[in-house]
């Protein structure tokens, strides 16, 4: 199929050119359509499935030719993070360069006035984090009446971060007559919820099975006591022949001391965290892209949103609280068809977290340890040699003592042996 089939103006179909985008992807088929005809779509989609531009482009050509001139917005994008905001602008502005658009962002961390100013001399899109807007709406300097489009980008996450009573208080100042189209990457009964009262006779559409990640994207585990993780990491980094990598770290403070150990090993890194202010936010993530850091270590707010085109490697240096986010994280790499990987480094502390993973992606991850860095306590038995001194160990049917035979098991279909890959005995 291709993008001139789905019904878009030719203004937009000549920005699509220009990026370079061959044929539609996969969510936009099934959401351009919809969205174009006025319909209110529920949809689950991961980034990098091009979610941005199936709710953009739809919203751009139902915004037209006709530019603000001062008048308020006429579409309104949420997006959890300041990152995600900035990055669906422009968005917005790629696709609709050839229409006579005003788009803005507003979020929080920069200054209110500069926005205050944009919003003033009129904006057709406005891309907000709720609380900011919020802060706009208090001061009147936003105003929510002309608004005919209302966008929920990323919605599960903006649940997770406490962000429903700002939304709710948002949606009570739009026009009762609009179109609402919510993304989310997962369907939780929060975002059902919310759904249920938002939207009216939606659409609903699931391109990747839910929950599942990006076919794209190879997952690896390798299990190793906590201590070996970080010089592990840097033995990865400097044989694996790894690009841009995105590595996770739970903590703040542990993003911030693992860049300053990887700097110390003479790897260029950087991090960012919601304790750095924007501009060191905003100028970490530029020397990422552009390749003058090439690791980039992260918190999972922090790096909500991060769209980094050629990002080769996710490393969950920690694993995530919740196996949702594994599925966020890993969502960076593998993009739009582009392969990646993505490692997990496990400890023998994480060893549940990893099965709760699993039980999430309804499969197990190939888990292998590295020569020199093998756990102390060993996650499985038997083992098999990999290349590159990489051995991939498995448990046909066993479930190791004391690690996580409490945990809940898959109930259904899910094996705990990786029978894909055959034991060698008696290592
Ligand atoms: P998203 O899922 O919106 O975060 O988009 C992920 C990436 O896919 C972005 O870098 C987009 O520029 C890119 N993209 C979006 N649509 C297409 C398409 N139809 N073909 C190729 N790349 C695309």
């Amino acid at each position: 199929m291709s993008f001139n089939e789905l019904g878009l103006p030719e203004a937009i179909l000549r920005a699509v050119a220009h990026l370079g985008h061959e044929s539609p992807t996969p969510i936009q088929r099934k959401a351009v359509p919809i969205a174009l005809a006025g319909g209110d779509l529920l949809a689950a989609a991961q980034t990098g499935t091009g979610k941005t531009a199936a709710f953009a482009m739809p919203t751009l050509a139902r915004l037209g030719a006709r530019g603000a001139h001062g008048a308020p917005p006429r579409a309104l994008v949420l997006t959890p993070t300041r990152e995600l905001a900035a990055q669906v602008a422009a968005s917005f502005r790629d696709y609709g360069r050839h229409l006579p658009l005003q788009t803005e962002a507003v979020y929080g961390g920069v200054g209110m006035f500069p926005q205050t100013r944009a919003l003033r001399r009129g904006v057709d899109v406005l891309v907000a984090t709720p609380g900011r807007l919020i802060d706009h709406l208090e001061q009147r300097t936003a105003r929510l009446s002309n608004v005919e489009v209302l966008v929920l980008d990323e919605a599960d996450r903006m649940l997770d971060m406490g962000f429903l009573p700002a939304i709710r208080r948002i949606i009570a100042m739009l026009p009762a007559n609009r179109q609402n189209l919510l993304f989310s990457a997962t369907f939780s009964a929060g975002v059902r919820r919310l759904a249920a009262t938002l939207l009216r006779n939606p659409a609903e559409i699931d391109v990747a099975p839910r929950n599942s990640a990006a076919a794209t994207v190879t997952q690896r585990a390798f299990h190793v006591d906590k201590d070996n993780k970080r010089p592990l990491l840097v033995h990865l980094l400097r044989t694996g022949g790894w690009g841009q990598t995105l590595v996770f770290a739970r903590t703040k403070h542990g993003a911030e001391r693992l860049s300053d150990q990887l700097e110390r090993e003479g790897i260029l890194a950087a991090a960012i965290h919601g304790d750095k202010s924007q501009g060191q936010r905003t100028r970490a993530l530029d020397q990422f892209k552009q390749g003058r850091v090439r690791v980039l270590v992260a918190t999972d707010v922090a790096a909500r949103g991060i769209d980094v085109d050629g990002l080769t490697h996710v490393v969950n240096f920690d694993l995530p609280n919740s196996p949702e986010d594994y599925v966020h994280r890993i969502g960076r790499t593998g993009r739009a068809g582009a392969s990646g990987e993505a490692i997990s480094l496990v400890s023998s502390e994480e060893r549940a977290q990893l099965k709760d993973i699993e039980h999430l992606l309804g499969r197990t991850l190939s888990a292998a340890t590295i020569a020199g860095y093998e756990p102390t306590h060993p996650a499985v038995s038997g083992s098999q040699s990999q290349p590159a001194g990489v051995r991939r160990r498995h448990t046909p049917g066993v479930n190791p003592a004391g690690h996580h035979g409490h945990r809940r098991d898959a109930g259904g279909g899910r094996t705990h042996g990786r029978a894909h890959t055959p034991a060698r005995k008696g290592r």
